[in-house]
């Protein structure tokens, strides 16, 4: 084993918690963790670690500490608890006062805390997570690691709705974007794959998981991305619907007879590739039904990546070029069937595929899918949002590696 100082990352939930423990060197996970049900009797949490997997039944309050607390007896009995040296978090929503991860301090703590607006379900959850874990690792560094940060670079042009000047000063209504740490590890991979400086790069990035969104990243900075105000925003995902005349809502009110709640809780949950298809929300299910003929999943895949290619090429505008298209997340690293779809939009940007190269880019293995000698390039780069935190974390922590 290493000797490397170890970092925990945690992303916390408000009835969950995931956690790892990663050498930030290797990028090696050593041990995680996913806690359920917390705050209900039947909590539990369940550890990975040397190939070996169990679940533990968390008593007590079933609170985000006992979880924490299982994680530090169970690091315990892996002799990794005293090589931690600092914990990352996870935190969805910085709002616009945090345009960096930031070591965490009660500051930070009121910071995160004013961002609850923008995100209701899932900062409050982060606070419980980073209290629970200050308790148990008391003398550790503690880092927050925001979503939205990386976006922060976006000029007004692209963050700035066409509402009322009020509703974005009073209300901080504007676009704000998600998945910002996986951008910035798909980016800095993607300048390390090509042997190339991130600086010199215009890439649009299209991180395709059960959320989606695209993201124009210049010379390593955010130039405009999909998602808004919330991930509801843009690309078709696996439960959300993505971009709608806003004027679905007050159509659904009168013609329906559903309130605001039942109608975000359509567009958020049962729209999507679920609603399209009627069938799932899973792009490998779809694949397969619609291979045995299945029209609303081929419906569904097709619409997806229509929207998907649309959007690349709005995001070429924001970057005024365009280097590589890259595909990242668990259906932009896996999906043949869906990168194909939306190159297959795209030739009028001059991007071209390579179907042996596509079908070689698969489970975790990076590479180009383009034709040999065309540009610009269509790239697939495994995204490692865990690794990025991880990374950040031992930065702002100082610690030597
Ligand atoms: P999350 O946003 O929950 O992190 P992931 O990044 O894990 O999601 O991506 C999940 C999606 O990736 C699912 O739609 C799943 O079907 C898709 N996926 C995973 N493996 C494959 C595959 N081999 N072919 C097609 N789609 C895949």
């Amino acid at each position: 084993m290493s000797n490397h100082p170890l970092i925990l990352v945690l992303n916390c939930g408000s009835s969950s918690l995931k956690g790892a423990v990663l050498d930030v060197v290797s990028g090696k996970v050593l041990l995680s963790c996913v806690a359920e049900k917390l705050g209900f009797a039947d909590a539990f949490i369940t550890f990975k670690a040397d190939g070996d997997k169990h679940k533990v039944a968390l008593g007590g309050d079933h609170s985000h500490t006992v979880a924490v607390e299982a994680l530090m007896a169970e690091l315990k009995v892996h002799h990794l608890h005293h090589k931690i040296a600092a914990v990352g978090h996870r935190v969805v929503h910085g709002g616009e006062r945090f345009t960096h991860s930031t070591l965490i301090d009660d500051q930070v703590m009121r910071d995160i805390e004013a961002c609850i607006v923008l995100a209701p379900l899932h900062n409050p959850a982060h606070i419980l997570g980073i209290r629970a874990a200050q308790a148990v690792f008391a003398d550790l560094p503690h880092v927050a690691v925001f979503d939205t940060a990386f976006h922060q670079t976006m000029p007004e042009q692209a963050y700035r709705y066409a509402v009322p000047t009020e509703l974005y000063t009073q209300y901080g209504v504007r676009r704000y974007g998600m998945h910002g740490t996986s951008y910035r590890f798909v980016a800095q991979e993607t300048a390390r794959f090509l042997g190339r400086a991130e600086t010199e790069l215009a890439l649009v990035i299209a991180h395709l998981g059960n959320g989606a969104s695209i993201t124009a990243v210049l010379n390593g900075q955010s130039r405009d991305t999909s998602m808004g105000l919330t991930p509801l925003e843009g690309l078709v995902m696996g439960t959300r619907s993505g971009d709608i005349d806003p004027s679905i809502f007050s159509f659904l009110q009168e013609n329906a007879n559903l309130d605001m709640a039942e109608i975000t809780a359509m567009l958020n949950h049962k729209s999507g590739l679920l609603g399209l298809s009627d069938l799932s929300n899973d792009c490998r299910t779809l694949e397969e039904a619609a291979a045995n003929g299945h029209k609303g999943a081929l419906l569904a895949l097709e619409v997806f990546a229509y929207r998907l290619a649309k959007y690349v090429a709005a995001m070429t505008v924001a970057n005024g070029r365009l280097d590589a298209l890259v595909f990242t997340g668990g259906i932009g690293e896996n999906s043949t069937f869906v990168r194909e779809k939306v190159l297959s939009h795209l030739a009028v940007l001059g991007l071209s595929i390579d179907h042996d190269a596509n079908l070689a880019a698969c489970f975790g293995r990076a590479g180009i899918i383009s034709q040999p000698g065309k540009t610009p390039l269509a790239l697939v780069i495994p995204t490692n949002e865990e690794l990025m935190i991880a990374q950040d974390t031992a930065q702002l922590a100082g610690l030597s590696i």
